[in-house]
């Protein structure tokens, strides 16, 4: 198990070209060491080349990866013990899934008594134990790809294990009991793992922290509710929650920050950051969770004309609009919804100021 320490990172592909294009932007990122993690992004923002990068397939441009402390750059993949399991099977169709799954542990010496104990713990969480005579050509292809992810667990002395979407090719049911699995085996050796994925839901299920990945940089490295509750950065509102946060587009004003005549009033701290500021790229944001619905005028709370309700049995989504904005409220199912019109509001403690995207963090001592 290991630290991995991403140390003034960067990566282009062409990078002889006149002007390179990055898939890794600068950054730097500590994965601490015997943590369960996920990588979150969408598809292209660079999580398959960061992995590379980690187990030595790639080197990187610029920048150092550091295991516990130790540079490991100049080490190539087969010594740098991590095993890394990919979004399709890699088994060798000759061999039985026994040898399949021996493979690793013969590779590094491991004698007969250990193969035999480890490769039957493994085969018995990823419920392998019926096949594991037969011959691995034979397999579905849910099968080929939990030989692939127990040729990744069964060595339990890897610096860590990265997992590329492994479960894109498995079916949702068994996805869900895989991912449980995972989790379980995490829970049991202790071993540092990163599992990429562009789901969410599959992220906050596996991860104790999430590091969502933009445009080839980590923009934030939390809990699940951490980026819930205080997204860092619009994308990450964005990118979490279904559906993701409201951003309204505000100008400076005497009190804080307005939008037309509707005032949103900010504490010190953001009005101090506002002060130090010269940008006019704000933007006030609230998740459609904490938006309050009212059918009468109630105190500083906005009138919006309702529209389209879509109910999805346990929540429903109403769509809103205010002045020119379009914004949405999430609400309970047993919530009533207003004809027409609606008033609402914004808890202060909800809401949330971005300039130039980044979060101002409404309590100066909160990193
Ligand atoms: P993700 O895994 O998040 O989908 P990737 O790391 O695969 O993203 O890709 C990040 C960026 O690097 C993308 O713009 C992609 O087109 C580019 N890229 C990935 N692999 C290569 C490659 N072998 N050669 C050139 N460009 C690549
Ligand atoms: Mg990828």
């Amino acid at each position: 198990m290991a630290e991995i320490h991403l140390k003034s990172l960067a990566h282009s592909y062409d990078k002889h070209a006149e002007k390179p294009e990055y898939a890794i932007r600068h950054m730097d990122h500590v994965w601490e060491d015997g943590g369960a993690f996920a990588l979150l992004g969408p598809s292209g923002c660079g999580k398959s080349t960061l992995l590379n990068i980690i187990s030595g397939l790639l080197e990187p441009s610029d920048g150092d990866v550091l295991f516990d402390g130790v540079r490991v750059n100049d080490i190539p993949p087969q010594d740098r013990n991590i095993a890394q399991v990919f979004q399709f099977p890699v088994v060798y169709d000759t061999m039985s899934v026994f040898d399949n799954l021996a493979f690793p542990l013969r590779n590094m010496g491991a004698g007969d008594a250990k193969i035999q104990s480890k490769v039957g713990e493994i085969a018995a969480i990823l419920e392998l134990t019926e096949v594991l005579n037969k011959k691995a050509a034979n397999l579905t292809a849910d099968e080929k790809q939990k030989v692939s992810m127990g040729r990744g667990l069964v060595r339990d002395d890897v610096s860590a294990i990265l997992f590329d979407e492994p479960l894109t090719v498995i079916d949702p049911q068994l996805k869900w009991k895989l991912r449980r699995k995972l989790k379980q085996i995490h829970e049991k050796f202790n071993t540092t793992m990163v599992y990429v994925t562009h789901d969410q839901l599959e992220a906050s299920t596996f991860a104790d922290k999430i590091a969502l990945m933009y445009e080839g940089q980590v923009v934030q490295f939390g809990t699940p509710r951490e980026l819930f509750e205080r997204p860092n950065h619009t994308f990450v509102g964005y990118f979490i929650g279904s559906p993701g946060m409201n951003f309204l587009k505000v100008t400076r004003c005497e009190q804080g920050v307005c939008l037309g005549d509707k005032i949103f009033p900010l504490n010190e701290v953001e009005k101090q950051a506002l002060r130090t500021s010269d940008s006019n790229n704000l933007k006030v944001g609230i998740r459609p969770e904490f938006v309050h619905l009212w059918d009468k005028p109630n105190g500083s709370a906005h009138r919006a004309e309702v529209g389209f309700i879509e109910d999805l049995g346990t929540y429903k989504i109403v769509s809103l609009k205010l002045g020119e904005h379009a914004l949405k409220a999430r609400l309970q199912e047993d919530q009533k919804v207003p004809q027409g019109h609606a008033y609402i509001s914004f808890p202060e403690q909800w809401l949330m100021l971005y300039i130039d995207e980044f979060l101002v963090a409404k309590d100066e001592s909160y990193e």
